[in-house]
């Protein structure tokens, strides 16, 4: 088991007390704490001495997640990664171009025990939760990778982030850093299933991200069968909860509603969602449609465009604002956790 402490992992006042300990000056921890950052393996962090690398080397875990399977989107080169972790566990991340900067979608668990019907990433269970650095390394290693500049992160991979609550903090804390990647809490979204204690708590974080839920039903007994969370948490203490969030940190909530063919799509649907957000929040959110991603395994169908704008239209005529998500890198199926999953298939699990 490896014993030598997680360097990336660490808040550069840690990274400090640590660089000392190895008997050389406080102020190498800033440039060591970029370098990482930035995915730099050790030999190329060319300002620390030749020493210094070497106890690095020897005294420290510094492993970034490695790339292990990559696709180009040639629609609109959204970029997906399959990344190794250092047990050999695996995770996706998704780098997405848009006009106003680029934007990647991290996982913060090898697996998930939420149990949504729809989704790949939960069907074999959660394996384990990720380290901050793990869940940072996806974001330092596609930037370098690509060479570009990240400027959004989306936790809506794999995991339930706030099912791994103070790695998910820490890792926030760290990606903020200025001496970091430096990424404002305004351009995090966090996307939950819907723990309510989870976004109590982080209302009260001071770290406004913004707050995506993921609904999927209006009705708490029909949510209940697409989403096990909704037999834990009732719908309306999980829009108390939203706003809370709002009133604590002013950020706007954003709901996202997967339509699922002939489940909660009907215009009754729209209806009920459109009236339990007015009751509910009675406050501004927004609501991101989305149309199913298939999962062979599930069952579930989409529904066509159509449909989904049918959808949109009749909750903007009830007052809700909503779009249709667009689907980015649909040539590379980008949507997370079927990569993770058929990896798996293949090494027999
Ligand atoms: N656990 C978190 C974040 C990961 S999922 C959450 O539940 O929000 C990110 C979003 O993708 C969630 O809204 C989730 O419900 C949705 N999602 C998962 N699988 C999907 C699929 N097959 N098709 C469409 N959306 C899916």
């Amino acid at each position: 088991m490896e014993t030598r402490p997680d360097i990336m992992s660490m808040t550069l006042p840690e990274l400090g007390d640590f660089v000392k300990s190895l008997g050389e000056p406080a102020f190498r921890a800033k440039q060591l704490f970029s370098w990482m950052h930035k995915g730099t393996p050790i030999d190329e962090m060319t300002n620390l001495s030749k020493t210094f690398r070497e106890k690095l080397k020897a005294e420290a875990d510094y492993r970034l997640p490695v790339i292990e399977k990559k696709f180009t989107s040639k629609l609109d080169g959204t970029v997906k990664y399959l990344f190794a972790l250092n047990d050999g566990e695996c995770v996706e991340s998704v780098l997405m171009k848009y006009e106003h900067g680029n934007t990647i979608c991290v996982s913060s668990q090898a697996g998930c025990r939420m149990g949504c019907k729809f989704c790949a990433s939960t069907l074999a269970g959660r394996v384990r939760d990720l380290t901050p650095s793990e869940i940072l390394g996806q974001v330092a290693v596609a930037a370098r990778d690509s060479g570009e500049r990240i400027h959004g992160i989306v936790m809506m991979g794999i995991g339930e982030p706030l099912d791994n609550y103070d790695n998910v903090i820490k890792f926030l804390r760290l990606v903020g850093d200025e001496m970091g990647l430096c990424i404002g809490m305004r351009h995090i979204s966090l996307s939950t299933c819907g723990i309510v204690p989870g976004i109590i708590r982080l209302a009260d974080e001071g770290i406004p991200v913004t707050l995506s839920v993921s609904l999927h039903a209006y009705d708490n007994e029909k949510r209940k069968t697409i989403m096990p969370i909704a037999r834990k948490y009732h719908v309306d203490e999980l829009l108390s909860a939203c706003k809370y969030y709002f009133n604590k940190t002013g950020r706007r909530v954003s709901f996202e509603y997967t339509l699922i063919s002939g489940k909660n799509d009907s215009m009754e649907d729209a209806a009920g969602l459109a009236a339990l957000l007015k009751r509910g929040m009675g406050v501004p959110c927004h609501v991101n449609l989305i149309m199913l991603n298939e999962v062979d395994e599930t069952g579930l169908q989409t529904v066509d465009r159509k449909s989904a704008h049918r959808f949109e239209e009749e909750l903007k005529r009830l007052g809700q604002n909503a779009t249709v998500r667009r689907r980015l890198g649909s040539d590379i199926d980008a949507s997370c956790g079927q990569l993770r999953l058929s990896r798996n298939r293949e090494a027999g699990e």
